[in-house]
């Protein structure tokens, strides 16, 4: 077999929004809760017993580390299902106890996971205002503000910060605005163990968290709910989770996940204050190559760790298999629709032409990278690029 071309370089992760590796103090107790409680916590014997205490120790830690009773935890596949339930279970039983569907108000911003129940919910016969995005993707939360407050009832959906361009949205707008009526979801993927917890989180009516964005193994999410959160499940069997989430748990997921927030929290500031210095030698480095890139992620105070840069003149489609030829691991967007030939909706809803969202790339780094791998990749990146041109220019 031909060797592929530039196998032997060392592979630089650039696309850390998409997900971490598994943390190894993670997956130690992954394994040493699977081998330990290895019963189904809903068995009445021995052994559902141990499973059941794992379970619910780790619901226990997850709910101390989130600021709220361990109730209000549900423990769910990932932030995709998370944001499922929240969004359906809350419009559904809202709808369910009012007699009439609420109105749905959300950013563009949204991922696929809280947009793909907002029009399955659309299409049910519930109202939807997108509200539109800055040229960096922040929302107009005036204007969700303004239709929420042109109702009775309704349901917000705003996410903390945004998985492309890294930008923080305005959530204590939002947060202030929240009531038993007027119902918020905010999807907190991005940033945990990025950010400093904002207090406005605990006021949003749910909160979706994925495990693999921080270093869990994938498939693991938590929802946590507010005290007084009315949700219909959407998923029904065996009622565990107090009838909101049907089906066996796994401690050892529910353990791992719980492991992995601890530390990722206490890391947190200085992970950030690591990670927005490599961001900085990239783009210092990239500069001086000079070659001409428009910057579409928030310059300032935006995610530590995110970078958005499109390329002008360039065939998009091109540039992600060619920084994977070159050992460099990227994104143009959301991982679940990078293999797309769609241009990012959310960049284009921020404002750039299909054309240049295509050619777009996002750098999201992870805080295990030092700052010769931040060179290395603006070098290696700058390279590449600059063949891609001399192509361009033939
Ligand atoms: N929400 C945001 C902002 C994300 O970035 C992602 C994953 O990329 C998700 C939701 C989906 O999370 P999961 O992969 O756990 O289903």
């Amino acid at each position: 077999m031909r060797p592929r071309r530039n196998s032997k370089l060392n592979r630089i992760l650039l696309d850390a929004n998409a997900g971490l590796p598994v943390r190894e103090e993670a997956l130690e107790t992954f394994v040493r809760v699977s081998r330990d409680a290895s019963g189904n916590p809903s068995s009445i014997h021995r052994a559902g017993r141990h499973a059941q205490a794992a379970l619910e120790n780790a619901r226990e830690e997850v709910a101390g580390l989130l600021l709220c009773a361990a109730r209000d935890i549900v423990f769910t596949s990932g932030a995709t299902e998370a944001n499922n339930l929240a969004i359906l279970g809350l419009a559904r039983a809202a709808e369910r106890l009012s007699g009439m569907p609420i109105p749905l108000i959300a950013s563009r911003a949204e991922h696929p996971a809280a947009l793909a129940p907002l029009r399955v919910l659309q299409q049910q016969g519930f109202p939807l205002h997108l509200v539109n995005l800055d040229a960096h993707a922040t929302a107009d939360v005036d204007a969700m503000l303004g239709h929420a407050s042109a109702c009775v009832a309704s349901l917000s959906v705003l996410q903390w910060a945004n998985n492309e361009t890294g930008v923080i949205q305005p959530i204590d707008a939002l947060a202030s605005h929240a009531s038993d009526t007027h119902l918020w979801h905010c999807d907190a993927v991005q940033g945990i163990g990025k950010l400093d917890m904002n207090p406005s989180l605990w006021r949003a009516t749910t909160l979706a968290l994925s495990g693999h964005k921080f270093g869990a193994p994938k498939g693991i999410g938590v929802l946590r709910l507010s005290e007084n959160a009315m949700l219909d499940p959407v998923q029904v069997g065996g009622g565990q989770q107090r009838s909101l989430r049907s089906g066996t748990e796994s401690p050892a997921l529910a353990a791992s996940f719980a492991h992995a927030l601890r530390l990722t929290m206490k890391e947190q500031s200085a992970s950030a204050v690591h990670l927005k210095n490599m961001c900085k030698v990239f783009l210092a480095e990239l500069k001086k190559l000079e070659l001409p890139f428009r910057s579409n992620h928030c310059t300032e105070g935006g995610l530590p760790n995110t970078l958005n840069l499109s390329f002008p003149h360039l065939d998009g489609r091109m540039l992600i298999p060619a920084c994977d030829a070159d050992g460099l691991e990227v994104s143009a967007g959301a991982a679940c629709s990078s293999g797309a030939a769609l241009p990012s909706s959310v960049l284009v809803a921020a404002g750039l032409a299909p054309e240049a969202a295509r050619a777009s790339l996002r750098i999201s780094l992870s805080p295990d990278l030092g700052e010769s791998d931040a060179h290395e990749a603006a070098k290696r990146l700058g390279k590449l690029l600059r063949r891609m041109y001399e192509v361009a220019k033939r």
